[in-house]
């Protein structure tokens, strides 16, 4: 037997049975947070879990890793399909996030060296320079590059340049700081800010899971890069797919999806939680991390620029 907790605040509800004298009633209410729920599910929360789930209480489902992520690219089912019943299993979910990385890394050097076989093949054919006459796998600090850091994705930004596609790389990037700030400062600020969570108890265990879950976003990221590469690769409209323009509207497209992913993200994990104004909460609380990313990295850049002594 599990023991008896409020799925939301995690308060101790096992004296509760005891209480019951003439009848077991199937639905309870926590005389913590008060939050309803069944009684049926805090005995077997596997009953609550979806069987794809990675942190299926009682079975390792097969594929468990691929089919959670999979529920993830529409993150406002995923959370009506996870609710807070199920136990956080945290070494389960310690190695998702692990396998998320993994995952991200491994589709970051496919598209790096697929990029580069293409280019070095259409464009460096003939051409007498040290990097094209061995082949570039016999170059061990090309291999080793892309090995461990495939992730060149922000353009040169000249500062002189006043054309519109600089100024849309300027806020490709910031946009880009902006998703890392939602990423990374947002579940912080949903443990120290948010007091709606605070007013409805929310156990912090909850947030961990969410933050975790959230991390999903860059394997989702790898995807989109290496999908592009392909389509662009077996098309082969190669004068367009090497322009500024192309990977400027790819950059917007992958910017803007990141923000709406994360806002069902976390409206939907807010939902789950059972709090007042889901919708806005996530919203709030995407914004602050939003912005404290952008701010950091401004001027972080501001320093490394000398703007402020100027
Ligand atoms: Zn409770």
């Amino acid at each position: 037997m599990s023991d008896l907790r409020c799925p939301r605040c995690h308060y101790d509800l096992a004296w509760v049975p005891g209480q019951w004298t003439s009848s077991c009633p199937l639905r309870g209410t926590c005389t913590e947070c008060g939050l309803e729920f069944e009684w049926a599910l805090l005995h077997s929360p596997a009953l609550a879990a979806p069987e794809w789930f990675v942190e299926h209480p009682v079975r390792q489902p097969r594929f468990g890793f691929v089919r959670t992520l999979a529920r993830l690219v529409l993150p406002w089912r995923f959370w009506r399909q996870v609710p807070m019943d199920v136990p956080l299993d945290v070494k389960r979910l310690f190695t998702f996030v692990v396998m998320i990385l993994v995952t991200m890394h491994a589709l970051k050097v496919a598209e790096r060296v697929i990029t580069h076989v293409v280019w070095d093949t259409f464009f460096n054919s003939g051409v007498p320079n040290s990097w094209t006459s061995v082949p570039w796998w016999m170059e061990r600090e090309i291999v080793l590059r892309y090995a461990f850091y495939p992730y060149d994705v922000f353009m040169y930004v000249d500062p002189d340049e006043r054309s519109v596609g600089a100024i849309v790389d300027v806020f490709v990037r910031l946009g880009f700081l902006v998703i890392g700030g939602m990423l990374v400062v947002t579940p912080m600020s949903f443990l120290l800010l948010s007091t709606s969570l605070r007013r409805a108890k929310v156990h912090a265990r909850h947030l961990w899971r969410a933050a975790a879950y959230a991390v999903t976003w860059v394997a989702l990221w790898g995807m989109i890069g290496l999908g592009v590469t392909l389509v662009a690769l077996v098309n082969l409209r190669m004068s367009y797919w090497i322009t500024d323009a192309f990977y400027r509207s790819i950059s917007v497209i992958m910017v803007s999806a990141a923000a709406i992913w994360f806002l069902f993200f976390w409206a939907g994990a807010c939902r789950s939680f059972d709090i007042d104004h889901p919708k806005s909460v996530a919203f709030g609380m995407l914004a602050i991390g939003g912005l404290t990313g952008l701010v950091a990295s401004v001027a972080y850049a501001g320093l490394l620029n000398g703007l402020f002594f100027m």
